[in-house]
């Protein structure tokens, strides 16, 4: 099943800040990843997040309950003929399709519709569908529906049913996957994505490793051959068939000799985060790039011949290309200090992060924040646009330590990481991590036993 919620965030994982004589070579390096991307694998993708609140009902609990809710409502002898009778139609939800759409093909009049929109607070995500979900609807001998049911996905399902004073009744039925540790390891020899799947890692898993290292090691010039990696994680199973993969739980990397390993932990706040296994986060305070897609068209230059104005013009900050509408982010947690709208600058947001730092995002489409606002790393506070002296849409992007600016594309890198795990949950931290750090390394001795074997039978 594919999750349309997770889009790829390889190339703002790979991070693009490299000198202008890089760029036709990693222009090649996206263009192989992209292909490498659309090469599909044997496993099924499929992201859960929403599992939180399990009410893991066996499937036939479920169909116990619900024939129990449709065999004893009011009516007596005839009723039974009436469920007979009960005609099951079942729809997917197809691209551009409308609840109405959905309901004119399975023959129930719109009226009926609106009686189930509003029944109740939960019948509202009936209008937020999405293609590939599946509805089942049970529809009795006047033309009447009877019960509803929404297939997010295999493990949950909503259920909309009339009850015997005509209301519809809510239900949730969630299933948990089983869980399994799985293990894999790889050395490259021709690249990151060809040499992971061969190891069995689905493209989404070298995607989040690349995501988790994205700070350390610059994935579209770093890699080398004789690189490796490690990992440890959940593969999810339902009824027996792999239906997806949990989150990597630990990971190493080994890039050009040094090697990097990194944890999952979820901190006393709920907090998930990947952290080296000394507590340290993985995280830099800043992201590298403020946008995802896009490449830099322009790069950060003290004395430069401006484009609109032809004069020698410092240019204060980094230019991305990208087109119109894509999403620019904040580079750090911080609060908006300014967001408005200037001839030149166009749709402007500056952020304010701690003391030292301030980002400044110009020229945008749309403003997603307000003055005052605090905002997350990651979070989208606009779109790349054209707005103000602008020749084309490209978001500029400036990086000021103690109000001088400075390089965005290099300076990342040479800021302190986000924040460790504080004194007071080291401990807590070790208890959860280190049996992870303890699995991984358990995992990869067997491999290197063999390899020791293969060398004495040659010998
Ligand atoms: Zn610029």
């Amino acid at each position: 099943m594919q999750d349309h919620r997770k889009k790829p965030r390889l190339l703002g994982a790979l991070g693009k800040n490299f000198p202008r004589t890089h760029a036709l070579a990693a222009g090649a390096a996206s263009f192989a990843l992209a292909l490498a991307l659309s090469v599909s694998t044997p496993e099924v993708e499929a992201k859960r997040t929403a599992l939180e609140v399990s009410l893991s009902l066996p499937e036939e609990a479920i169909q116990q309950s619900r024939e129990h809710q449709q065999a004893t409502p009011t009516a007596e002898a005839p009723h039974q003929s009436v469920m007979e009778g009960l005609r099951v139609v079942q729809e997917t939800v197809r691209n551009g399709d409308t609840l109405s759409d959905l309901f004119q093909r399975a023959g129930i009049s719109s009226a009926e519709m609106y009686q189930l929109l509003s029944s109740g607070k939960e019948a509202k995500q009936l209008a937020k569908l999405v293609p590939g979900e599946e509805l089942t609807f049970q529809i009795d001998g006047e033309g009447s529906l009877q019960s509803l049911e929404l297939h997010r996905d295999r493990l949950s399902k909503v259920e909309f049913s009339r009850d015997s004073s005509d209301e519809y009744k809510y239900a949730l039925h969630q299933r948990d996957p089983e869980r399994y540790t799985a293990f894999r390891q790889a050395e490259i020899s021709s690249s990151l994505f060809v040499d992971g799947s061969k190891a069995g890692l689905s493209n989404n898993l070298i995607m989040e490793m690349a995501d988790i290292f994205g700070s350390d090691i610059d994935f579209a010039l770093d890699i080398r051959k004789g690189d490796k990696f490690s990992v440890v994680f959940d593969e999810e199973f339902l009824d027996g068939e792999k239906i997806g993969n949990g989150a990597i739980q630990a990971v190493t990397f080994t890039n050009q000799g040094k090697t990097f390993s990194a944890v999952r932990y979820t901190d006393s706040n709920g907090d998930t985060n990947y952290y080296t296994p000394d507590g340290k986060s993985m995280r830099k305070a800043f992201i590298r790039t403020p946008v995802d897609i896009g490449r830099i068209s322009s790069h950060f230059n003290p004395r430069r011949l401006h484009p609109i104005f032809k004069t020698r013009r410092p240019h204060n900050g980094t230019d991305y290309a990208a087109p119109r509408g894509t999403p620019v982010y904040s580079a750090g947690d911080g609060r908006v200090i300014k967001a408005g709208y200037s001839k030149a600058n166009g749709n402007y947001v500056f952020v304010q992060h701690g003391e030292r730092y301030v980002t400044r995002y110009l020229h945008l489409h749309k403003r997603y924040v307000k003055r005052g606002q605090r905002v997350k790393q990651r979070q989208a506070i606009g779109t790349v646009g054209a707005t103000g002296y602008a020749t084309g849409p490209h978001l500029h992007y400036e990086f000021l330590v103690d109000g001088h600016h400075r390089n965005p594309a290099t300076i990342v890198r040479k800021l302190p990481k986000a924040k460790a795990i504080p004194k007071s949950e080291m401990a807590r931290f070790q208890t959860q991590t280190q049996p992870l750090i303890a699995q991984l390394e358990r995992f990869q001795q067997p491999a290197l036993a063999q390899n020791g074997e293969e060398k004495d039978s040659v010998n």
